[in-house]
């Protein structure tokens, strides 16, 4: 393992990319960077992350900002409930550890969205503690370094690979030993065509001796997404368009959108607006102009949904299944938090909107 630690710290010190969140040992910011990493691109994240500093720069900041702020600054890069967590978490940091992140995994682990890898990361990289990390890059590294040919997310595999990184992290510089790890991931290691002739394990890899680098990891097919259809649109009275917010939890969680719903089996999109506006908003619209569909793809369904427009509602605004409302001059509504599905909704309904930074989902 020292040859291999060795190696790696080498490789890393040459070839590590110029990234904005390896410029500082701020443990609240490699916290920010490590949370929007997961499950994101690195070229999607630096504008978020840029932008998320400089309006909440410290734990203080993001604890006292106000929710749709936090929010509005995520919008686009999706899984919304990482930004809910990071602030509840900087909530309770400011509250009770004199807005300080703790310096232990455990303690780390404690706080909302933290798990064993971004607790493992901030510990290890802003605090230098010889604590392991195992990303989806790390896994790949690892199981072809080892030469493991079962499924990656059996429990006892999943068991080996972090034994393995503990090892290697109990070394020099175990955050930079981790970060090596994840970059060689990244660079050098790659899914389908690993670079082994440039890798600093080579003469240790399992898989790059055998020449089954290319297979490995072995991973489960993920089952289908599933299709759904969905219809929203565009709801005018008096001049002002309504806007509402999903409840806090679950998908899209806190975000604003159009009003609308899930059609049911073998229901007609026209007929699965007005019913959703009956029964989500309480407002009833005697016609239905069809605009056109689009498609949008979360982790687990395959959405499709089909956009109205309509003469003016009757009836009170009484939600159910939102938890607020508002009507909004027609603009205002793009300068909500909102996701990139209600973005690409506007966009399609002809609505102008303002400059967004580049997008993950
Ligand atoms: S030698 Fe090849 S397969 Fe092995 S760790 Fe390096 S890049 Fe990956």
């Amino acid at each position: 393992m020292k040859r291999q630690r060795r190696a790696l710290l080498a490789w890393y010190d040459a070839n590590k990319r110029d990234l904005p969140w390896r410029r500082t040992r701020d443990p609240y910011a490699i916290w920010v960077s490590e949370t929007m990493l997961q499950q994101t691109r690195v070229d999607s994240v630096i504008p978020y992350y840029e932008r998320f500093l400089k309006r909440f720069p410290d734990i203080e900041a993001l604890a006292s900002a106000d929710s749709d702020d936090v929010l509005g600054c995520w919008a686009g890069l999706g899984y919304y409930s990482r930004a809910r967590n990071l602030k509840a978490a900087a909530q309770l940091l400011a509250d009770s550890h004199g807005g300080r992140m703790p310096d232990d995994v455990d303690e780390l682990r404690s706080l909302p969205g933290i798990g064993r890898y971004t607790a493992g990361a901030v510990a290890s990289i802003a605090f230098d503690r010889a604590a392991p990390i195992v990303d989806g890059n790390v896994a790949r590294v690892l199981a072809r370094l080892l030469g493991i040919r079962e499924d990656i997310k059996q429990p006892d595999v999943v068991k080996q690979l972090w034994a393995e990184a503990e090892g290697l992290a109990q070394g020099p510089r175990p955050g930079d030993l981790n970060q090596a790890l994840m970059e060689l991931g990244a660079l050098i290691c790659t899914p389908a065509e690993p670079g082994c002739g440039r890798c600093p394990l080579r003469k240790d890899c399992d898989a790059h001796a055998r020449g089954d680098a290319a297979s490995l990891p072995i991973k489960q097919k993920k089952p289908k997404a599933k299709r759904v259809e969905a219809a929203a649109g565009w709801l005018v009275r008096r001049g002002k368009v309504l806007a509402v917010r999903r409840p806090p939890e679950g998908l899209l969680g806190g975000l604003w959108e159009l009003p609308g719903g899930d059609l049911e089996r073998r229901e007609e999109p026209a007929a699965g607006w007005t019913r959703n506006l009956r029964e989500r908003v309480g407002l009833t619209v005697a016609r239905a102009e069809y605009v056109g569909s689009i498609e949008h793809l979360f982790t687990h369904r395959r959405l499709e949904l089909h956009l109205f427009r309509s003469d003016p509602p009757t009836g009170r605004t009484r939600l159910d299944g939102f938890d607020a409302h508002q009507w909004l001059a027609p603009n205002a509504l793009a300068e909500l938090p909102i996701s990139s599905l209600t973005r690409k909704a506007l966009a399609a309904l002809g609505v102008a909107l303002p400059q967004a930074v580049s997008r993950a989902k």
